[in-house]
């Protein structure tokens, strides 16, 4: 006998949904077209047609832990073909920023960093934290030379006959900013996942979309290792046609992320446990990588924002302006510090050091809160669709 559901429409989620990009969603008149053209939806119980019901019933409970709105890569087929003009692909992007809202706590945050009215303090609050710790590194120096000498410690990881930014802002400073807030990021995602994890099985197991009836860490871990390289190569991304352009705007930035990554851990040693301080050579292979990298997410992130200005019919909320600005603007102050220093153009290359600071700050501090949390959350959801035999 079949389960009774009994249908509780949540109106304040479709108005949520709406706002981040969901406008089209009462257009559909559930022909399905979407779901047979979707190259990556599974056969059992394929989407997002079924999405498109839920969300336009304002079921919350079934679509925030449904794990299947992370396997869509928002390719956009499905749109192209919709037609209704009802662009599921977009529903179902603004159903997976609703899904990082729940998931990410604290709910302060999250609600601020979806709310355009708020970005001037996400941006003013690391601007006066900067500017505070560049006042205390460039104008008590001597202090701060004196106090770390009672430790036996140096303060200064800056020569003082080259432009290094660690004469503008201490590395201290920034390592004391950063290093915490990667403990809170890890922790908000940790946190945040257990639930996801939990909610999507239980879905799974309640639709019949998975064999398992209990999630075996091992076999989890498993699973995660198998689908990295599908997702490092793009494989589903690449099935799409619609937007397929986007694949490869997508893989510099994934990659630039990864390489970045990287390098601040090298630097991060060599600093610390050699004592070697930068600035170090350009002809420092660590020092190609990193400005391949930074090269890389500029290019990436430009064409994102131009495939998305060239697609007038495609839905572009604010959260996606949001994040793509954030990468672009990563990845421009970044090279343009590196370019002023060899210019020799000291305090502009401070002044644009102090924008790259605020920009990395806003990237990671909001990680866990802005779409670029899908990053975590898909890769968990496709690992666990693997795990659970989704087909
Ligand atoms: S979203 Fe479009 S294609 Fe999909 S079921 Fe609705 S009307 Fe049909
Ligand atoms: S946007 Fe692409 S991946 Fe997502 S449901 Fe539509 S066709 Fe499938």
């Amino acid at each position: 006998m079949s389960e009774k559901y009994f249908v509780q429409p949540d109106l304040k989620f479709i108005d949520e949904i709406t706002g981040l990009g969901a406008e089209t969603l009462k257009k559909c008149f559930q022909c399905a077209t979407c779901s047979v053209a979707c190259p990556i939806a599974p056969e059992n119980s394929p989407f997002p047609r079924k999405e498109m019901i839920a969300a336009s019933w304002g079921l919350k409970d079934k679509l925030i832990s449904n794990g299947d709105i992370w396997l869509c890569h928002e390719c956009g087929d499905c749109s192209e073909l919709c037609p209704r003009g009802a662009r599921p692909g977009d529903v179902l992007s603004a159903v997976r920023y609703a899904a990082i809202n729940e998931y990410a706590q604290p709910k302060i945050l999250s609600d601020a960093v979806k709310d355009p009215k708020k970005l001037p303090f996400l941006i003013g609050i690391p601007a006066i934290w900067f500017a505070i710790l560049a006042w205390i590194t460039m104008a008590g120096g001597e202090t701060m030379t004196k106090l770390f000498k009672n430790f036996g410690v140096e303060w200064s990881h800056g020569g003082h006959d080259v432009i290094a930014h660690a004469n503008f802002v201490s590395t201290w400073f920034v390592d004391l900013t950063f290093v915490p807030l990667a403990g809170f990021v890890v922790i908000v995602f940790g946190l945040g996942l257990k639930n996801f994890i939990n909610d999507i099985h239980k879905n799974a197991v309640l639709e019949g979309k998975t064999d398992k009836e209990s999630i075996d860490p091992k076999g989890f871990l498993q699973a995660i290792v198998k689908v990295l390289p599908t997702i490092l190569k793009h494989d589903k991304f690449n099935k799409c046609e619609a937007n397929q352009d986007r694949a490869t705007a997508h893989m510099m930035v994934l990659y630039s992320f990864i390489a970045l990554f990287v390098v601040t851990n090298i630097f991060f040693v060599v600093l610390y446990i050699f004592h070697i301080p930068g600035p170090y050579s350009q002809l420092n292979p660590v020092k190609w990588l990193a400005n391949i990298a930074g090269v890389a997410l500029v290019i990436g992130s430009a064409l994102m924002i131009k495939n998305r200005l060239d697609k007038k019919d495609q839905v572009s909320s604010y959260k996606d302006w949001y994040i793509l600005g954030l990468v672009f603007a990563l990845g421009a102050t970044g090279l343009l510090t590196e370019m002023t220093r060899l210019a020799g153009a000291e305090y502009l290359s401070y002044f644009i050091y102090y924008l790259h600071l605020i920009a990395i700050f806003n990237l990671f501090a909001f990680l866990p809160f802005s779409k670029m949390a899908h990053l975590v959350y898909r890769v968990v959801a496709i690992s666990y669709a693997e795990y659970g035999n989704r087909k």
